[in-house]
C-alpha cells in the first residue's frame, strides 16, 4: 500500500518566532487526534534544526523547501543536502515551480540536486507541472512526461522509493484556482504510467503522487478521493494550523 501523504510549503513565510508557535500548534493537535496519513512540514532553512526538535518523536515529518545542487564548499549562500540532513529533517522538495521559474533550475540542476540529496539520506518531494499555455495548448502530458525523464529517470529503482512526486500545475499555485479533481487523477494516471515504463509495474503502484495548487479543507477530500492521488503538497493553507489540520483530516 502506497503511503498517503499530506505535506506543507511553508514557502518564504514565518519568522523563526512564528514558524515554532505553528509546529507546536500542529504538534498539539496532532498528538490530540492521530492522523489518517503521513504528515509532513517543509520550512525555510533558518527553521529547520529548530523545528526539528519540535517535531522528533511525533508524527510530522520535516523537510526543506530545497537545497544545493554542489556537495560542499565555496558557494555562498547556499545550503547542501548534507546540511539539511544534520538539522533532522528527513525530507527536501525540489524542482518547484517557483525554484524552476525565479531561480533559473533547469532539468539538469535538477538532477544534480535530486542524486546528492539522495546520497544523503534525504527523501525527495519532486515537483512537476505545467504553466497555463501549456494547458491550453493541451501539452501538459507532454510537459510533464519530460519534466520526469530529464530529472528522475536516471536514478535506480531502490533510489526511486526514497522519492514522493508532487504534481503542481503552475496556474492553480496560489491563484485560488484549483485543477478539477479529474484533472488531477488524469494527470496522476499519466504521471503513474510513465513511472510504469520507465520503472516498471511495481514502482509505479508504490510511489505516492500528491496534488499542489490551491488545496484547501474544502477541496481536499473530492481531490484525495481519486484512485492515483495520494495527497498533497499544500502551499498558503499550511501557514494556519487549522487549515492545514482541516485537509489532514480529509484522510479521516
Ligand atoms: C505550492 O506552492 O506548493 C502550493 C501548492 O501552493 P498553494 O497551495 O498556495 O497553491
Amino acid at each position: 500500500m502506497r503511503k498517503k501523504i499530506v505535506a506543507g510549503n511553508w514557502k518564504m513565510n514565518l519568522n523563526l518566532q512564528e514558524g515554532v508557535a505553528l509546529a507546536n500548534e500542529l504538534k498539539d493537535a496532532l498528538a490530540a487526534e492521530k492522523p489518517n496519513c503521513d504528515v509532513i512540514i517543509c520550512t525555510p532553512f533558518i527553521h529547520l534544526a529548530t523545528v526539528a526538535g519540535i517535531t522528533e518523536g511525533t508524527v510530522i515529518g520535516l523537510g526543506a523547501e530545497n537545497c544545493a545542487d554542489k556537495e560542499k564548499g565555496a558557494y555562498t549562500g547556499e545550503v547542501s543536502a548534507a546540511q539539511v540532513k544534520s538539522t533532522g529533517a528527513q525530507y527536501v522538495i525540489l524542482g518547484h515551480s517557483e525554484r524552476r521559474a525565479y531561480y533559473g533550475e533547469t532539468a539538469e540542476i535538477l538532477k544534480e540536486k535530486v542524486n546528492l540529496a539522495l546520497a544523503n539520506g534525504l527523501k525527495v518531494i519532486f515537483c512537476i507541472g505545467e504553466v497555463l499555455e501549456e494547458r491550453e495548448a493541451n501539452k501538459q502530458n507532454e510537459v510533464v512526461g519530460a519534466q520526469l525523464a530529464d530529472s528522475l529517470f536516471d536514478l535506480t529503482e531502490e533510489q526511486l522509493s526514497n522519492v514522493i512526486l508532487a504534481y503542481e500545475p503552475v496556474w492553480a499555485i496560489g491563484t485560488g484556482k484549483t485543477a478539477t479533481a479529474e484533472q488531477a487523477q488524469d494527470m496522476h494516471a499519466f504521471i503513474r504510467g510513465c513511472i510504469a515504463g520507465n520503472f516498471g509495474e511495481k514502482a509505479a503502484e508504490e510511489i505516492s503522487i500528491l496534488y499542489g495548487g490551491s488545496c484547501k479543507p474544502s477541496n481536499a477530500k473530492e481531490i484525495f478521493s481519486k484512485p492515483d492521488v495520494d495527497g498533497g503538497l499544500i502551499g498558503g493553507a499550511a501557514l494556519k494550523c487549522a487549515d492545514f489540520k482541516g485537509i489532514i483530516d480529509a484522510w479521516n
